[in-house]
């Protein structure tokens, strides 16, 4: 399924109200500028009440919503690597306490691709559409995209969706584990990448059993002149793991024998390494040229054709369950909500089990 071909509601005059969570978190959407650049602020309720109401009238459709905001609205730049979990939480435990048709999330878009993604792995079972929006001009502002965006989101939960995150957003709803932002100067900021596939039947996931005291996870990317000291630096501070992102279908500078020896030591700590690739299309193939397999030998896991938002997301998600060595590996390289095509996932879904 493509982002186009997402459900979308036809204006149908519903018997009963849609119900909607809407949970405001930050972003350009709220923002206000006192001279010192645009910064979030709180207490946006009734201008969402005043959008939700414009949204009525023109659709047809009844909504019914319960508005909340996180207690420290931020600049999405400033999203932890705990955000996402702490966003879904709220989502997880508002939708258990009034069973909405949907939640919609405002949010900041400089990270709306990376906590989207992370949330659909912490929401994957979860029953209801979520849908993250969000602003490249603030509400009230002369030309806001805010409404309309939030109408995008609203009518997407009111065409009662299949469950699973997406990103509503200018013209199109984008899954979120194939979202990317890549504009920052017209509406349409987001882009689909890749072709979204989610499996036919989706994988129960390993149970949760959040760790306490979970490594940190993050991202690379490769550039010529890249020194390998930089690299190991990075795969030394982030323990828990490193998505790898590399060149064309694999490769990386490879430094003599240095950059492998680095990415080896890492993997040895049991840390470990997904290459992911910086292209739009194609997918990692390791097996390719001389750097993949030198890649491949030291330990590196084929990313296939993730992006860097889910890619990054995914680790993070199992390394937080406590998974690692070829259990991780399993989960890492199966298709588990559509972040991966299909025919690029080398696993099949593997068995929920901690190993
Ligand atoms: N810096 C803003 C944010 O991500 C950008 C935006 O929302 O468009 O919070």
């Amino acid at each position: 399924m493509s982002a186009r071909e997402l459900p979308v509601a036809t204006a149908p005059q519903l018997l009963s109200p849609v119900t909607v969570d809407i949970l405001y978190t930050g972003g350009t959407f709220g923002m206000v500028d006192h001279g010192a650049g645009l910064r979030p602020r709180r207490g946006l309720g009734s201008e969402i009440a005043d959008v939700v109401t414009q949204f009525e009238r023109a659709s047809g459709i009844a909504v019914r919503f319960e508005y909340t905001e996180l207690e420290q609205v931020i600049d999405s730049a400033d999203a932890g690597a705990g955000t996402a979990r702490r966003i879904a939480e709220q989502v997880r435990s508002g939708t258990a306490h009034r069973r909405p048709d949907g939640v919609i999330v405002v949010h900041g878009t400089d990270t709306m691709a990376y906590v989207g993604a992370r949330m659909a792995f912490e929401l994957h079972d979860l029953n209801v559409p979520v849908v993250l929006t969000g602003a490249q001009i603030p509400l009230g502002r002369p030309g806001s995209d805010a409404g309309s965006n939030l109408s995008l989101a609203l009518n997407h939960i009111a065409a009662q969706p299949v469950p699973g995150t997406c990103i509503a957003f200018g013209t199109s709803l984008h899954p979120a584990v194939r979202a990317s932002k890549r504009a920052c100067d017209h509406y349409d900021g987001f882009t689909t990448v890749r072709e979204f596939t989610p499996p036919p039947t989706p994988p129960r996931l390993p149970e949760r059993r959040p760790r306490a005291d979970s490594p940190p996870v993050g991202l690379f990317a490769v550039f010529p002149g890249m020194d390998p000291d930089l690299l190991d630096a990075a795969l030394r501070h982030y323990r828990g793991g490193l998505v790898l992102e590399c060149y064309g279908s694999g490769t990386l500078p490879l430094h003599g024998d240095a950059t492998a020896a680095v990415i080896r030591a890492a993997t040895t700590r049991e840390t470990p390494v997904v290459v992911i690739t910086h292209c739009d299309s194609g997918t990692v193939d390791l097996d390719r040229y001389q750097p993949g397999r030198a890649l491949r030998a030291a330990g590196a896991i084929g990313g296939g054709d993730m992006t860097r938002e889910a890619a990054l997301a995914k680790l993070a998600y199992l390394v937080d369950l406590g998974l690692s060595g070829s259990g991780l590996r399993r989960w890492m390289t199966a298709n588990l909500l559509g972040e991966l095509s299909n025919h690029h996932a080398t696993q099949s879904i593997p068995n929920p089990t901690h190993n």
